[in-house]
């Protein structure tokens, strides 16, 4: 993916500079139901004294860490994201970019140029698929729902599977409860191809064109904004510390996944690409531009579709991170 790069929260940075996936409010609204949720179990003792930290300052750690320089590796985001200052010390540092050196050049399917540790972060299953199946168009052995395998196996005291170089439970946990919230944000998960004349195509039937990609929703302008960073943009009232009353709802009535652990995020993954259509619903695409660019039209009432969903997997991915971490610290 070219441009994972603007939350409308901030402006967007430059070169090898990143944002948040999902906002900040995003990660933090998904950590803060979380660390709600393992209130008083075994859970909250572990996590605690891996992190030193919540959950919900954790959940920042892996977008933080895109603004390691991916040939100095040197961290060059001083002052750049209000929520990464917690980590602008040396010795925070120096462990993101440990962890950019380990994962930059790693990446065993071939996809994009992002430095690999950026991939983890998504995966771009066309919207015509009704559940994620690794091999098709946009899956990868580094996307989000391999990223997220990895970590539970980590954090279970498992060997860590290849490609990912993971090498601490400290690390395990701050990718994991970040990288929850990413594949429950629709456009990290489904993702829309559409040819020169903004026809939308199959990806999957016949030979794939790499260029009908839309690299989620990051090739599609409303104006000047684009369409992934609409939905990384999360109302900041989702992330209220404690959460809402109704946001706790939600989340406690989300059930278990079913089947072993190390399937979840597959689950999850289909989750989010069937309820995750919704985003390209009634949507028009003009012929791309010189840029590669499509314009787009949303319909009416769009604003408060996205919110909707939101709202949804936001409780989704706190009561989910919640679960993993309680079915392994009992
Ligand atoms: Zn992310």
């Amino acid at each position: 993916m070219s441009t994972r790069l603007c939350a409308l929260a901030f402006a967007c940075v430059v070169a090898c500079g990143s944002a948040f996936a999902y906002g900040p409010h995003g990660h933090m609204a998904v950590g803060t139901v979380a660390d709600a949720m393992i209130a008083g179990t075994p859970a909250a003792k572990e996590v605690r004294k891996i992190l030193g930290s919540n959950l919900r300052t954790a959940s920042v750690w892996a977008d933080c860490a895109k603004s390691v320089d991916p040939r100095t590796f040197k961290y060059g985001g001083a002052g750049r994201f209000a929520d990464c200052a917690i980590y602008e010390n040396p010795a925070s540092e120096q462990l993101m970019e440990a962890f950019v050196r380990r994962n930059v050049g790693n990446c065993t399917s071939p996809h994009n140029t992002e430095p690999c540790h950026k991939q983890y972060h998504y995966t771009d299953v066309a919207l015509q698929r009704v559940a994620y199946k690794k091999g098709q168009v946009g899956t990868t052995d580094q996307d989000v729902v391999s990223a997220i395998a990895a970590t539970i196996a980590v954090l279970q005291g498992k060997p860590c599977p290849p490609p990912f170089k993971i090498t601490s439970k400290k690390e395990a946990l701050r990718l994991l409860s970040h990288y929850v919230g990413d594949i429950h944000q629709p456009l990290h998960v489904v993702s829309v191809y559409v040819d020169a004349k903004g026809k939308v195509v199959d990806p999957d039937e016949g030979a794939f064109d790499a260029r009908t990609e839309t690299h989620g929703g990051n090739d599609l302008l409303i104006g000047s904004r684009k369409l992934h960073g609409e939905w990384d943009s999360v109302t900041s009232s989702l992330a209220s510390q404690p959460p809402s009353p109704a946001l706790m709802k939600l989340a406690r009535a989300v059930p278990v996944t079913a089947g072993d652990m190390s399937g979840w995020s597959t689950a999850w993954a289909t989750e989010s690409l069937t309820g995750g259509k919704v985003a390209f619903d009634g949507i028009t695409y003009a012929a791309e531009d010189a840029q590669h660019h499509h314009a787009v039209d949303l319909p009416a009432g769009y604003a408060q579709r996205k919110e909707d969903v939101q709202r949804k997997e936001i409780a989704k991915a706190g009561a989910r991170l919640a679960q993993v971490l309680t079915a392994i610290w009992r």
